[in-house]
């Protein structure tokens, strides 16, 4: 079976000058094997400080400060030694960080950064390496000869994006993380990318996790859906279970929102009110509870669990354990 990942009890806390922010508070999660998972949520959320928790590469002021993240065929990413850890990273888990157009070295042509990976990770057969990379680009609709010879300041935004994809695929990692991978892309670019990466994940039975803002892109391609909220869970389950029936008064505006599934552009309603802010909201209410149009008293003054609500279904509501 492909590889999954198992996320228990997981904490991150950014130390700032004005105090801490629990960018994500107590997460419990499974990632299934050999599936795309959505990952969905406002700006702020926290879907990035998990993506990069799961590498437990979580960048300075963040820190993580409990929990485990037990990935198949590598173990627990916060107690591995540095190098297990360091060699897991790209090679059983291959990743687009947000912003990854800028983590490309300036300095080295992408073909020898391709190079420069496989060595990396001892890759004895780098013609092949380059090959396969080379493929990868041409999928996406790119001249690759040219990608390959160019520095990263020669390429557009939408192309790095692409650069950015194939890196996390070329060295065939079984689990695959791409954080907000094609926001540089217009709409049609963005939807043949994915669907290029839809394709390539059936063919090799990949673990894909993807971030979006957009629940249109995960209706189109994620088998299941995360949602998170001022840093947890608020649902999840299969995308399709979550849209026909989403239960979290939070997801069910996040679908309003969208156009593509309400089906019309003006019956697409915008989110009223803004996520809570992380440094200053109490732990005993519902992070959603200021925004909620069926709050109840008690949500005022209980964090409702986050319980499950049906096969493969999980959702902190009191209002839906309530029926
Ligand atoms: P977006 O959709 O905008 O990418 P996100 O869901 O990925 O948002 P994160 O970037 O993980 O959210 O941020 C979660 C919380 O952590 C936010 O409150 C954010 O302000 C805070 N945060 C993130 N990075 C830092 C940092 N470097 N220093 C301080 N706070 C940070
Ligand atoms: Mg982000």
């Amino acid at each position: 079976p492909a590889a999954g990942i198992t996320i228990r009890g997981l904490e991150v806390v950014y130390t700032t000058g004005q105090g801490q922010i629990p960018a994500v508070n107590g997460i419990n999660l499974d990632i299934v094997g050999g599936q795309i998972t959505g990952i969905i949520g406002e700006s702020g959320s926290g879907k990035s400080t998990l993506a990069m928790a799961m590498m437990n590469a979580v960048p300075h002021p963040g820190k993580i400060v409990k929990g485990s993240v037990i990935i198949d065929g590598v173990g627990n990413m916060m107690t591995l030694d540095k190098e297990s850890q360091r060699r897991a990273r790209g090679r059983h888990v291959g990743f687009v960080f947000q912003a990854a157009q800028n983590s490309l070295n300036p300095l080295t042509r992408i073909g020898h950064q391709v190079l420069d990976l496989g060595r990396s990770h001892n890759v004895k057969d780098l013609r092949a390496l380059l090959r396969r990379a080379k493929e990868l680009l041409e999928r996406m609709g790119m001249d690759a000869d040219r990608v390959l010879t160019s520095y990263q300041h020669e390429l557009s935004g939408g192309m790095r994006q692409r650069v950015g994809i194939m890196f996390a695929l070329v060295l065939d990692a079984q689990i695959v993380i791409l954080d907000e991978p094609t926001t540089a892309l217009d709409m049609l670019s963005q939807a043949s990318v994915l669907e290029i990466v839809r394709s390539i994940q059936e063919e090799r039975g990949l673990t894909i996790i993807l971030i979006t803002h957009d629940m249109g892109v995960v209706a189109d391609l994620a088998d299941r859906v995360i949602v998170m909220y001022g840093g947890e869970l608020a649902e999840e389950g299969k995308t399709e279970d979550v849209l026909a029936h989403p239960q979290h008064p939070y997801t069910r505006g996040l679908i309003r929102a969208i156009p593509r599934i309400s089906g019309n552009l003006d019956q697409a309603v915008a989110l009223a009110g803004s996520p809570p802010d992380l440094q200053t909201f109490v732990q005993n209410a519902c992070l959603f509870y200021d925004r909620c149009p069926e709050r109840m008293a008690q949500c005022q003054n209980h964090r409702p669990p986050y319980e499950i609500a049906g096969p493969g279904r999980k959702v902190a509501c009191f209002k839906v354990m309530a029926k």
